[in-house]
């Protein structure tokens, strides 16, 4: 019986490198790497020896036969992307394959380099792998700074507290927090505590590794009222974040209207309607869960601009909603492009086949006997209203306006950057402008996850992310063009 990936996977291929038959693709090294939301173990190579098991930070990696419940469908899914291919012949075919290339070792500082000294901004993935690289390959010394009083970035304050395997990768980035050569500097801003100067001045090199939590506006009328929430007021809220307030969530409202089908979308549908008993002993605020607990809330709708076959929520996300005891989950068909593309497409649309469907009708209150999530597409918001509160949401569609009546609408249209003052800020892209890591006109200045490349990408993808930045910061250092390194060589300090 072979082993099987499953939900929580990352994607940050540390199982890729200890299975000693290379049957986990896409590798790094492959096209299809970045692209599928997981890896998968190919069930008619794998041996059986459990190391990939033991490498996996986030606990995914199961014997096949071990499966239960709502994760016994992953055995199929990981055969599934091995039917009818040959992953080996397309990986050695592809363009970027280089059969016995000599070895590079670009990102290997000279022995006798004295040792760099970095700053890192951000303790989130995207600065954990940063950290993990230099301290590893280099013999840098690394202060290690956030704004906030707890270390983790998004492990910490984003990802779900029904996420507990997820969120296990937490420890492993917190065991570089003791090592002798990084100091750590948590509830230290850059911007309010320390300037980006001052940090350039004291380092060779400053990487941030902010990320890009701000919301992006959906840019409709009412989009403010009271009563309408920024999905990051909300995750921060059941996940105890500092800045925002115990009571920021009001759960008096029996339906909640969610604008979009992102993953966070589903996190926040998700835990507005789990049993509330379910999240006790998880790492939830306290105040959520006591919130959770007297919450009226029984149905979310989930609203998406297009049909299903473009939604943007991952397989696992979606199978974690549809496994689910206690609250279910309905398709609305009120378009019948809708159904058409469930029972005919592929890909997204193909995932919802088998679920419960109904043309709802939105005047009326949510069912009074069971909790459910609702995921109506073919639905552009074009306006919140209620006039000192939120009513609900007006969405347009195929059969003109509809009046969604929702006394909570949670806008979970994105995120993008904010600015960090003494950077560069494009506030098009709400990223800062680099090129491969390296910000724009300011030599020995670096990003990396979300704030360099924007808010994509679950956490394994920051691991290729950090891997590029801490490469040009070598090969910077390596040909004299760190700013603060030729100062210090001349006594110029
Ligand atoms: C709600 C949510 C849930 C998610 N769930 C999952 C999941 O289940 N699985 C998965 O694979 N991916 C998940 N992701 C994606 C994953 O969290 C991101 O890929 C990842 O966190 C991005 O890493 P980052 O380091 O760039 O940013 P972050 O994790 O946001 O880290 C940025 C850090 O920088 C600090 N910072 C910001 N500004 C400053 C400043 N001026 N001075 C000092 N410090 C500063 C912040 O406090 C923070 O600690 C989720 C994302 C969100 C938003
Ligand atoms: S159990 Fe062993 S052989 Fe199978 S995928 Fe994992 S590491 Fe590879
Ligand atoms: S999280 Fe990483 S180690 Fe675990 S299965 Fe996914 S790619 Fe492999």
């Amino acid at each position: 019986m072979a082993f099987a990936i499953t939900q929580t996977c990352c994607a940050d291929a540390s199982c890729v490198s200890v299975c000693p038959v290379n049957c986990i693709h896409p590798t790094p090294d492959e096209p299809d790497f970045g692209r599928t939301e997981m890896l998968y173990v190919d069930p008619g190579t794998c041996i059986d020896c459990g190391a990939c098991a033991d490498a996996c930070p986030v606990d995914a990696i199961f014997p096949a036969g071990d499966l239960t419940g709502s994760l016994r469908v992953y055995e199929e899914i990981n055969a599934e992307y091995y039917a009818g291919r040959d992953v080996l012949a397309e990986a050695t075919t592809a363009p970027n394959f280089h059969r016995w290339a000599p070895p590079a070792f670009t990102r290997v500082l000279p022995s006798d380099f004295a040792p760099l000294d970095v700053a890192v901004v951000g303790t989130g993935p995207a600065g954990m792998y940063a950290v993990e690289d230099l301290l590893l390959h280099t013999n840098a010394r690394v202060t290690l700074v956030d704004r906030l009083p707890v270390a983790g970035g998004l492990i910490r304050y984003g990802v779900a507290p029904d996420h507990p395997s997820t969120k296990k990768i937490g420890e492993t980035f917190a065991r570089f927090h003791d090592h002798p050569r990084l100091r750590l500097r948590l509830g230290t801003e850059v911007g309010r505590d320390v300037t980006a100067a001052e940090l350039a001045r004291r380092h060779d090199a400053v990487v941030y590794a902010v990320g890009a939590t701000a919301a992006r506006p959906l840019g409709v009328p009412g989009e403010d009222l009271p009563g309408s929430l920024a999905a990051t007021t909300v995750v921060g809220w059941y996940n105890g974040h500092p800045d925002i307030k115990p009571g920021a969530v009001d759960l008096s409202a029996e339906r909640v209207a969610v604008v979009g089908t992102g993953n966070v979308a589903l996190d926040v549908a998700r835990i507005l309607t789990a049993d509330p008993e379910t999240l006790a002993g998880t790492e939830i605020a306290p105040a959520a869960l006591a919130r959770l607990r007297s919450s009226k809330v029984r149905e979310v709708v989930l609203l998406a601009r297009r049909g299903p076959e473009t939604a943007a929520y991952t397989r696992s996300e979606l199978l974690a909603l549809a496994g689910r005891a206690g609250a279910d989950l309905v398709v609305d068909t009120h378009d019948p492009r809708v159904a058409a593309a469930v029972d005919q497409g592929e890909g997204q649309a193909a995932w919802l086949r088998g679920l419960p469907r109904e043309a709802v009708d939105w005047s009326a209150p949510p069912p009074d006997d069971h909790r459910r999530i609702v995921l109506r597409f073919h639905s552009a918001p074009v306006a919140f209203t209620g006039d000192t509160e939120v009513r609900g949401v007006r969405v347009t569609g195929p059969g003109g306006d509809v009046e969604i009546l929702a006394g909570r609408v949670v806008r979970a249209a994105g995120f993008r950057g904010a600015p960090v003052p003494g950077l560069p800020f494009d506030e098009r892209t709400g990223r800062v402008p680099n090129t491969a890591g390296r910000v724009d006109g300011l030599p020995g200045t670096y990003v990396t996850g979300w704030i360099k490349r924007g808010p994509s990408g679950g956490i394994g993808a920051n691991r290729t992310c950090a891997r590029e930045t801490v490469g040009a910061l070598i090969e910077d250092a390596v040909a004299g063009r760190l700013p603060a390194r030729r100062r210090k060589r001349f006594g110029r300090r």
